[in-house]
């Protein structure tokens, strides 16, 4: 049965189309490369696209998690080592003033994909050396020199999504651990100060208001500057049901809560999603 309630009027998904939608879609394709707007049904790909902006999803389309709210689906590929290379092209081809990269999690490698990441980091830089780079990175398995391998490469945003409070991780996010990835974004910070972190929440799986503030004060005491808040849609019927749909307003009150506690930059709105916006962010921290 489906539990999910009646979308509200304010969860408004325009069809994708237009002229760049077209260009990026036909790039990425030609490219061999995934993104992550497409591989988690995202729904302001017809915004972005439109505006030229796209995440790419790196080390496949396959993960080695099992997250029940997420909607990339498949098993874990070969490592293509030629992507990095081929992202860094399609970054210069886009003309991209800020390019965001994130990724499955693929525990069956032995640098958890680190050194894929600072690869393509450090190839981004080579071909666009004006562009920004942000990364948005997995828990690694709390591995401080996996870490440390994607720092070294000089990202200027490293992102970690909470997803969710930590009374929730066990039935959203089985496979991973709270404490642990809050302490993946205190190690980011401790590793490289000048380095700015980021996180992101899910809103919608049966978290209360109280557990939201105290989600967001965590986030905030592991020196994170930079949050995003949005709500969960589920991306398919196996997937988890929307608990509740959150009023804009409740968003609005959110963000002034993270305000407060002390980040720099909030998006905090019912499509929000960690990449949304993401060039406008950096702008506004003066990375670009
Ligand atoms: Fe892609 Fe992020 Fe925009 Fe969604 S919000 S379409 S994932 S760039
Ligand atoms: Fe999805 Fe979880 Fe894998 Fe990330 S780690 S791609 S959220 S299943």
């Amino acid at each position: 049965t489906n539990k999910t309630p009646a979308k509200p009027q304010w969860i408004r998904v325009a069809a994708p189309g237009g002229d760049n939608y077209e260009t990026i879609r036909r790039l990425k394709a030609a490219a061999g490369l995934h993104t992550v707007c497409e591989s988690a049904l995202c729904p302001n790909i017809a915004e972005c696209w439109h505006a030229g902006h796209a995440t790419f999803m790196i080390l496949g389309n396959g993960c080695t998690r099992n997250c029940r709210f997420c909607g990339v689906d498949g098993r874990p590929q070969p490592l293509d080592r030629d992507e990095p290379r081929r992202v860094a092209k399609a970054v210069a081809a886009m003309g991209l003033d800020h390019a965001v990269v994130t990724s499955v999690t693929r525990d069956d490698l032995s640098d958890g994909g680190a050194g894929h990441f600072a690869t393509t980091i450090k190839e981004i830089r080579k071909n666009c050396p004006n562009a920004g780079i942000e990364v948005l990175i997995p828990d690694f398995a709390a591995s401080r020199r996996a870490l440390e391998t994607v720092l070294a490469a000089g990202p200027d945003i490293v992102g970690h999504n909470m997803e969710t409070t930590a009374r929730l991780y066990p039935t959203v996010r089985p496979m991973a651990d709270y404490r642990q990835s809050l302490s993946l974004l205190c190690t980011a910070k401790q590793i490289n100060p000048e380095c700015i972190t980021k996180s992101g929440l899910m809103l919608g799986l049966g978290e209360t208001m109280d557990e939201i503030r105290q989600t967001i004060a965590d986030i905030r005491a592991a020196g994170v500057q930079v949050l995003t808040m949005g709500q969960y849609l589920k991306p398919g019927p196996e997937n988890m049901d929307v608990t509740e749909y959150f009023h804009p307003e409740t968003f609005a009150q959110l963000k002034q809560y993270a305000i407060e506690t002390g980040f720099a930059l909030v998006e905090s709105g019912p499509l929000v999603r960690s990449s949304y916006k993401a060039a406008a962010q950096a702008e506004a921290l003066g990375i670009i």
